[in-house]
């Protein structure tokens, strides 16, 4: 589930909820959110966001040993077919 992070557009216009920022869990159908839900003051996506690409990288690490390792079982079992 994609999560996107806001923070308050106007630092001066911000509650304690946005001024720090916050997340949200949003399906793709959902809009993006254009104020606060609890001050109403105007905010802003943060599009920068360390954890997303931590993860990507950790997909992608996780995707190779997976790659591997199934490469290693299918030529095992393949040897072992022939014999
Ligand atoms: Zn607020």
């Amino acid at each position: 589930m994609p999560i996107r992070e806001y923070a308050a557009a106007d630092p001066k216009k911000s509650c304690t909820h946005c001024k720090v920022g916050f997340e949200e869990v949003e399906t793709m159908e959902a809009k993006a959110l254009g104020a606060c839900p609890e001050c109403g003051s105007k905010i802003a996506r943060q599009l920068s966001s360390p954890s997303v690409g931590g993860s990507q990288s950790g997909l992608h690490d996780r995707a190779k040993n997976a790659g591997f390792t199934t490469y290693k079982k299918s030529s095992k079992g393949e040897y072992e077919k022939k014999y």
